[in-house]
C-alpha cells in the first residue's frame, strides 16, 4: 500500500486531500501544528488508515518507514491569518518546505508543493499563465505569504534539478468549500457566514476586483492527477470562471435567501485587481478541468456553514 505524508493535514485543503488519498488506497500520515487547522476536519478519519501527528514542520520532520509521496500543504492561507502570523508564515514556507523536501529526498518520495496564484501578485498579465513571473511587493503585508511561496517554488525546483527529486508545484487559485472556517476571513466564508447570520456583507473596496473560485473537489482532483503525473513544472489549478467580488457577494446573498445588505469597507493594501487562471497546461497534460458549477459548489458550502452555525461555531 503506498504511503503519503501530508503537512497541514488538518486544514481545509489538506484534510480533503487526506480523504482523496485514502479513497485511492493510500495510507496517510497527517502532520499539523493546528495554528489554523482544526482536528474536527480529520475526526472522521479515526479508525481509517490515517495517523495524525501534532507538530510544527518548521522544526524538522521525522517519519518512520517508507513514504512514496509527500504533499507540503502546511501554511496559513487566509490574508487575515498571514497578517496575524507573518513570521510563522515565512518560516513554514521557507524552513518547512526545506524540511518537507528533505523528508522526500531521504525517502525517495515524490513531492508536491502547495503553491499559490499569489506568486503572480497583482498581475500585469491576464489571465495568468504559468510562464508569467508575477508582480509582487516583497515588503507589503502580503509579501510574507507571496515571497515565502516564491522561495518555496525556487527550493522545490532546486531539489528537482540538483537532487533529481520528482517534484511537482501546484499554483492554487481561490478555492472554496466545506471545512473552511466560519471566521476564515476570506471572501466566500465571510459572505456566507454574514448572509446566514443576517449581518451586513462586507465588500472591500468597490467590489469590481475579480477572482475565480474553484470548488474543493475539483481542486483535489487536479492535485491528485498532478501528483501521479510526470510533470515537474508549475501548474495552475483553478476555475477560469471569473467574477467580480460584488458578483460573488450577490450570488451568495441570493443562494442563502438572505436579507443582508452589502456594505463597503476599505480595500486591503496590495489587494490584487484581477485574477484568473489560464488552465491550458492542466487541460493538456493532466486531462483536468473543473466540473462543479458555482451554484452547486455554493449550495454544498452553504449547507456546511448552516450546520456549523447551528452548532454554535
Ligand atoms: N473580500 C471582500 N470582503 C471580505 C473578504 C474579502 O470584499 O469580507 C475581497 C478581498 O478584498 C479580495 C477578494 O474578496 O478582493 C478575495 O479575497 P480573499 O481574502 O478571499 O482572498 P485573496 O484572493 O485576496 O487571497
Amino acid at each position: 500500500m503506498p504511503r503519503a505524508v501530508i503537512t497541514g493535514a488538518a486544514g481545509f485543503i489538506g484534510s480533503h486531500l487526506a480523504d482523496a488519498l485514502i479513497r485511492r488506497g493510500y495510507s496517510v500520515v497527517g502532520i499539523d501544528n493546528l495554528l489554523t487547522g482544526d482536528r474536527a476536519n480529520i475526526a472522521h478519519l479515526d479508525g481509517r488508515d490515517f495517523t495524525f501527528v501534532e507538530h510544527d514542520v518548521t522544526n524538522g520532520i521525522a517519519v518512520e518507514g517508507e513514504v512514496g509521496l509527500v504533499l507540503h500543504w502546511a501554511s496559513p492561507a487566509s490574508p487575515i491569518d498571514y497578517l496575524e502570523h507573518p513570521i510563522p508564515t515565512l518560516k513554514v514556507g521557507a524552513l518547512g518546505t526545506h524540511n518537507a523536501l528533505g523528508l522526500a529526498k531521504a525517502k525517495r518520495a515524490r513531492f508536491v508543493l502547495a503553491s499559490t496564484s499569489e506568486v503572480y501578485g497583482d498581475p500585469l498579465e491576464h489571465p495568468q499563465r504559468e510562464t508569467y513571473w508575477g508582480n509582487v511587493n516583497p515588503i507589503g503585508p502580503r509579501g510574507v505569504y507571496d515571497e515565502a511561496k516564491r522561495f518555496a517554488e525556487a527550493m522545490t525546483i532546486a531539489y528537482h534539478r540538483f537532487h533529481g527529486l520528482d517534484t511537482k508545484i501546484v499554483r492554487i487559485f481561490n478555492t472554496y468549500g466545506p471545512r473552511m472556517r466560519v471566521r476564515d476571513g476570506r471572501a466566500v466564508p465571510n459572505f456566507i457566514a454574514q448572509a446566514l447570520s443576517g449581518e451586513d456583507v462586507t465588500v472591500y473596496g468597490s467590489g469590481d476586483q475579480t477572482r475565480s473560485f474553484c470548488f474543493i473537489s475539483d481542486l483535489v482532483d487536479g492535485v491528485v492527477r498532478l501528483a501521479e503525473s510526470d510533470l515537474n513544472e508549475p501548474v495552475n489549478i483553478g476555475n477560469p470562471a471569473e467574477l467580480t467580488v460584488l458578483d460573488i457577494a450577490r450570488a451568495i446573498i441570493a443562494a442563502t435567501g438572505s436579507r443582508s445588505r452589502i456594505v463597503h469597507h476599505p480595500l486591503p493594501v496590495d489587494d490584487p485587481r484581477v485574477r484568473r487562471p489560464d488552465i491550458a497546461l492542466a487541460r493538456a497534460r493532466l486531462g483536468w478541468e473543473p466540473r462543479v458549477a458555482l451554484g452547486d459548489g455554493l449550495a454544498a458550502t452553504i449547507e456546511y456553514f448552516r450546520r456549523k452555525l447551528a452548532a454554535g461555531a
